[in-house]
């Protein structure tokens, strides 16, 4: 298969950990016999400060012109401290979303067995959990009107969806819910807010055309609490931009780190991929930002966008073994870790890559033995 990938590592270790996750798809294509042509492009804190410009044209129309986007965070320690600068790193992430019609962020959790003491939720909890989100991409608060009235005294963020952008993302949460237990939780507050309403109204419409998925609805400070409660009563969660946010990073806490999560977003063309976490400026340049996540995101990659299953479970199964041996990056190491076992970022990179051949190796000797 050939394929063009481009590689956007943004901002603070994005850049650190999208490095691996192209080494994984680079041995992929070894391994496979496929060739991925790779280009690499600028966004946000790196691109403002080369042209001005968190999402420059050059960038925009790589994005517009390849076959999937292995992406790393944008966000600088300048614009978190200045509410007051106007061009901002996240407004590239933005409108790469809006520019590349990006409208379904699908958010697996899952649990691998050998990090269940890595999290602060008890083990017999979580044993089992599996939990896709849906988080819709580009609405709400994120897009809605925003402004500053009263002299700058009075501030406000419009939360606004319209029915099809429901219609669409509900659509795409019961199709997978079809392919695991065929459960639907709906998140939203609609107690309070109309455009939450709406939400539940149009999730519940379509959920009628899905008679063998089951849907239930929970308000979203309900789930928050439900969620660390009790995971493993979710399958598929479908939720509006802003209530996706939030819940996706409480989750990542069943997953043991937001360096093990990895994200898909997809919509009418190009499929983007990326870790959940962010450019974490309290431990960029120190070499020890866990990979995972982004070579997760690769593996997502190969399987939504090129429908390349096998390759893609050879690299699950490769962080599987991984982990399996005891090696482990700082954040998701505990007390009995021992300090050998602790791998920086380009360790564990290397350690996945040399995994991965074992792995493919002993898939291709029990297929030559049939
Ligand atoms: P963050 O996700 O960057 O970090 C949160 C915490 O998790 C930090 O303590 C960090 O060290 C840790 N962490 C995150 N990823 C890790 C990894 N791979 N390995 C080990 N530890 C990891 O969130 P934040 O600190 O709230 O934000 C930092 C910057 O990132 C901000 O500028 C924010 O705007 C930006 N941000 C960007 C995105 C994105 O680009 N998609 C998402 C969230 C935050």
């Amino acid at each position: 298969m050939n394929k063009k990938i481009v590689i956007l590592p943004g901002d603070g270790i994005g850049k650190e950990v999208t490095t691996e996750g192209k080494k994984v798809l680079e041995k992929i294509a070894e391994l496979f016999g496929h060739t991925f042509e790779f280009d690499e492009a600028i966004i946000g804190h790196d691109a403002i400060e080369a042209t001005g410009n968190p999402l420059p044209d050059e960038t925009l129309t790589k994005l517009k012109n390849c076959d999937a986007i292995l992406f790393g965070a944008v966000g600088h320690p300048k614009y978190d401290n200045d509410p007051t600068l106007k061009v901002r790193p996240e407004q590239g992430l933005l409108k790469m979303r809006k520019e590349l019609g990006l409208y379904a962020n699908l958010r697996p959790i899952k649990l691998f067995d050998e990090l269940l003491e890595a999290s602060s939720i008890k083990p017999e909890i979580l044993k089992g959990s599996d939990i896709l989100f849906f988080r819709e991409l580009t609405g709400d608060v994120y897009f809605g009107e925003k402004g500053r009235k009263d002299d700058g005294n009075t501030a406000f963020d419009l939360m606004i969806y319209q029915r099809y952008e429901v219609e669409r993302i509900a659509h795409k949460a019961f199709q997978a819910a079809r392919t695991r237990k065929k459960k639907v939780t709906s998140v939203d507050k609609a107690n309070v807010l109309e455009s939450s309403r709406l939400w539940r109204e149009v999730v519940q419409e379509i959920g009628k055309q899905y008679p063998d998925v089951a849907l239930d609805h929970q308000f979203v400070d309900a789930a928050a609490m439900k969620l660390i409660q009790n995971p493993r009563s979710y399958d598929v969660v479908v939720t509006g931009n802003l209530f996706g946010d939030i819940l996706t990073d409480e989750a990542s806490q069943i997953a043991g780190s937001m360096g093990m999560l990895a994200s898909a977003s997809v919509g009418d063309s190009v499929g983007l991929y990326e870790p959940i976490h962010g450019s974490a400026h309290d431990i960029t340049g120190k070499g020890i930002a866990n990979p995972l996540a982004s070579i997760l995101s690769a593996a997502l990659l190969l399987d939504i966008s090129f429908g390349l299953k096998e390759e893609s479970e050879t690299i699950i199964k490769a962080v599987e073994q991984t982990l399996k041996q005891g090696w482990r990056t700082t954040d998701i190491a505990d007390a009995k870790t021992p300090k050998e076992k602790i791998l920086n970022t380009q360790k564990m990179g290397s350690a996945i890559i040399n995994e991965l051949e074992k792995v493919a190796s002993h898939k291709l000797s029990v297929t030559s033995d049939k």
